[in-house]
Order: C-alpha cells, then sequence, then structure tokens
C-alpha cells in the first residue's frame, strides 16, 4: 500500500543535508509519496529503509508486463475498488484462443483476424493485446510447432496453456525472449515454476481453485523473489468466478494482503459454448476485475462492443478525451469552403467531423481548446463565449484561408451570435447551424448550394 508523505518521512535521516535536491526531508518526502522523485535522489537511505520504502510505495495490486517490445502490455498497477473512486489504470488485455490441435489453416486465419482488428474510436485505435495458444494436443512438437507458427504471424504477445510441465519449460526455454506469460503454477509444481521464472523471467500465471491455494504459490514466489505474477483462481464457472475476482479485489486493495495483489486471468470462453453469452460474460469482467480476460474467438460482432466497453470503464473521468486545437481540413476544402466551430472535447469532434465528412461538402473546422469540454458544458463554464471564440478565431488564419468570412456556430449556442458577430468585427457574419450533428450533412448541402 502507497505511504503518505508523512510515514515516509519517518523513515528519512531527517538531516535536511539538501544533496537531493529539495530542501528538507519532508519536502522530498511529500514528492516521493506524490510519484514525482525517485528514491534513489536520496543517497543516504540505508538499504533496510530503501527495501521497506520501495515494497510500501508500490501499487497495492502489482503492475505485470506481458510481451516483450513494443507490442507489449501491461496489466496491474489499480488502486480502488470502483472506477468512481478514482480511475482504473492499466486497460484489460483480450486475448484470442489458438488450439494447437487446430488445422494450419485456421490458425492462419485467426492470427490473420488478430492482426486486422484496429478499430479506431474517438481517436483511439482498439485492437487485441493477445494469443492464448492451449496445449490440446497434449502433444510437445505439436505445441512448440504451433507456438512458431503463431509467433512467425505476429508479434502480438502470447499465452501458453499446457498442464505438462515439461512442455512448458520448453516452450518458455524457446520463446522467452518474447516474454509469453506461462500458465500455470499450482501448488503442486511450485519448485518447477520458481526454477523456471527465474531462468526465463517470462511472467507466470498461478492456478489455485481456492484462495488459500493461491496465497500457498503466491506466497512461496515472493520469497523466491519472483513478483511477475497473474492470478487464475478459476473455476470456470461464471458466478463463482466472478465471486472471486472480487473477493481478491478486495483482499488486495482494502486488506492490503499482498499474496492476492496481482492481476487476474479469466477464461470466459471456456464458461458457456454460446457466443452471446461469452461476450456478456466478458463484458462483466471487463468491469470486475478480470486484467486478462481470454476470449474462444475473434469474431468482429463480439469484439467490437468489448473493446468500446473497455474503452469507456477505463477512460479517466477526471480527464477529458480532447483533441489539439487547431483548423482541421475535411475533405479538400478551398477558399469557398464553409468555416464551422465547434469544442476539442474528442467524442464531440469525432461526431462533427464524422457528419461533415459523410456530407461530402470540404469545409474547415475549427476546433477550439476548453479543456476537453462539450460545447454546451463549455459554454456554461464560460470557456465558449464570444469573447474568447473570437480570440481564437482571429489567431488562427482561417481568414487568409476563405474569401467569405462567415462562420457556423453550433446550433445549442445560437444565443452567442449577435455578441460574437460584435466580438469579430471586420465583417465577419456568424450563422447558425443545426441542434443535432445528425442535422449537419442536410444543413452543409443546403448552406453551400
Ligand atoms: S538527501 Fe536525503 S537526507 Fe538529505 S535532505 Fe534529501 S531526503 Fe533528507
Amino acid at each position: 500500500m502507497a505511504l503518505s508523505g508523512l510515514e515516509i518521512f519517518k523513515k528519512l535521516p531527517k538531516t535536511n543535508c539538501k544533496d537531493c535536491g529539495f530542501p528538507t526531508c519532508l519536502a522530498f518526502a511529500m514528492q516521493l509519496a506524490a510519484g514525482k522523485v525517485e528514491l534513489e535522489k536520496c543517497p543516504h537511505i540505508s538499504e533496510e529503509v530503501k527495501e521497506a520504502l520501495s515494497e510500501a510505495s508500490q501499487p497495492p495490486i502489482l503492475k505485470v508486463e506481458i510481451g516483450a517490445g513494443n507490442d507489449s502490455f501491461v496489466v496491474g498497477e489499480e488502486t480502488v475498488m470502483f472506477r468512481h473512486d478514482r480511475t482504473f489504470v492499466n486497460q484489460n488485455a483480450f486475448a484470442v484462443t489458438v488450439e494447437d490441435d487446430m488445422d494450419s489453416s485456421k490458425i492462419e486465419e485467426i492470427i490473420k483476424d488478430v492482426n486486422e482488428i484496429a478499430y479506431e474510436r474517438v481517436g483511439q485505435i482498439l485492437k487485441l493485446d493477445a494469443i492464448c495458444i492451449k496445449n490440446k494436443s497434449k502433444d510437445k512438437d505439436k505445441f512448440l510447432e504451433v507456438t512458431d507458427k503463431v509467433a512467425s504471424l505476429t508479434k502480438i504477445p502470447l499465452i501458453l496453456v499446457s498442464s505438462d510441465t515439461e512442455i512448458l519449460k520448453s516452450a518458455a526455454g524457446k520463446f522467452k525472449e518474447n516474454k509469453p506469460l506461462i500458465h500455470a503454477a499450482t501448488a503442486d509444481n511450485i519448485d518447477f515454476f520458481i526454477a523456471l521464472g527465474k531462468e526465463t523471467g517470462c511472467p507466470i500465471a498461478v492456478r489455485g481453485k481456492s484462495f488459500e491455494d493461491i496465497a500457498v504459490v503466491t506466497g512461496k514466489m515472493r520469497e523466491a523473489g519472483i513478483k511477475n505474477l497473474v492470478i487464475d483462481i478459476g473455476s470456470r464457472d461464471f458466478k463463482d468466478d466472478y465471486y472471486n475476482q472480487i473477493i481478491l479485489r478486495m483482499a488486495a486493495i482494502k486488506q492490503k494482503n499482498r499474496l492476492f495483489g496481482y492481476p487476474t486471468i479469466v477464461f470466459p470462453g471456456e464458461m458457456t459454448d454460446d457466443p452471446l453469452k461469452e461476450t456478456l460474460i466478458a463484458s462483466v469482467f471487463v468491469a470486475k476485475y478480470g486484467s486478462i480476460i481470454v476470449l474462444s474467438n475473434a469474431s468482429h460482432q463480439n469484439i467490437f462492443p468489448l473493446m468500446v466497453y473497455r474503452q469507456n470503464i477505463y477512460t479517466d473521468p477526471r480527464r477529458p478525451m480532447q483533441v489539439e486545437q487547431k483548423i482541421y481540413e475535411i475533405g479538400s476544402p478551398d477558399e469557398n469552403s464553409p468555416v464551422l466551430i465547434t469544442t476539442n472535447f474528442s467524442l464531440t469532434y469525432f461526431i462533427i467531423s464524422g457528419e461533415v465528412e459523410s456530407s461530402k461538402v470540404p469545409s474547415w473546422l475549427l476546433v477550439m481548446d476548453v479543456e476537453g469540454q462539450s460545447v454546451l458544458t463549455a459554454w456554461a463554464a464560460g470557456k465558449f463565449v464570444p469573447e474568447l471564440i473570437a480570440q481564437f478565431v482571429k489567431k488562427s488564419d482561417i481568414a487568409e484561408k476563405v474569401k467569405k468570412k462567415e462562420i457556423v456556430i453550433p446550433g445549442y449556442v445560437a444565443q452567442l451570435q449577435g455578441e460574437l458577430e460584435d466580438e469579430l468585427g471586420d465583417g465577419w457574419k456568424v450563422v447558425v447551424g443545426p441542434r443535432e450533428a445528425g442535422e449537419v450533412p442536410k444543413f452543409l448541402k443546403e448552406y453551400s448550394a
């Protein structure tokens, strides 16, 4: 559990020597608690205190990285039970299953789909995160062959699942540079996995059917210095697994129990044969609290709603999504094209720009920085008002780009029309556009006719 500044201060030398660049130990402690400075900046901390502080300053659910290089992903680092308490930190990963007894052509088709899935939504690219390869054949050569094939077809991280430790040892040894997640250590094979973890550095999934089972394995792993763990407490029954996820999160966050302070993996694809039910189950684990969600297939109708839902859950409510303040060219506008203005809330921008695009009327879209608020919110907050809009329009060089000094404002702020014309001066005319984005294409076609 993260320490407060005062708790950290109590462990510092309290000499106020300033070697860390701060005037006092207290000032340094406050910055350390806020995560703005590294512990190493103080050269006078003993090894013992250093260890205590670095352990205590870690989040209650540890960060675990799966994969290597640019395509790796990070899960964990969560600090709250509910999104409205603060925010969720690292979004869950979605993995798609490949079984090693599938036809080669089927495997190629799955990997092709996984590589191609990329939806752009409000400025973000929504993609799949991992491939989970299951050793259904129980055959070592087959598993290695399929893993080799998948690794050659995609760069996204792998999750290697087998009940045979020797097969996992061969696969982890061969693909250790890719840092796959190795599934799974249990109370029966713990020494084997401690050796494997130390040798390969690969993250390890810990499987147990009860909290006691999990605690035994994570406890021994911690003692051995292995902390890049992911917990699988699944019985593959939705009701049980849902309950387990909540208890695990409570144990880590509320009770600060380090033995349960790891990201989790869940398998909705093993809880039902019905694709629709699987998607519904997966959506529950997006919110509560699956860190890696393994799906049985990569069909678009299942993946897309899950990704959009994940994007909503993991958006930081304190930071509105926003786009850059500038003049956006939609189509290939020229000196006769209409000029519209809106705010830089991502959703507003993408909806309006999409409607302008579908109108097929090339246009200039001025997007004004109002700290990511929508039109009405920004107006109510005094950020989208005539004086500020006029300043922005004058500073942009839109007047150099068009012959007609006319600007279309959103219909919801029609009341700004007269005052904005006064503020703009210089012959500018303000036109009131539609209130709803869906009416923009019709409006533009008539306006530019
Ligand atoms: S270097 Fe260490 S002892 Fe010196 S002021 Fe900074 S925190 Fe205190």
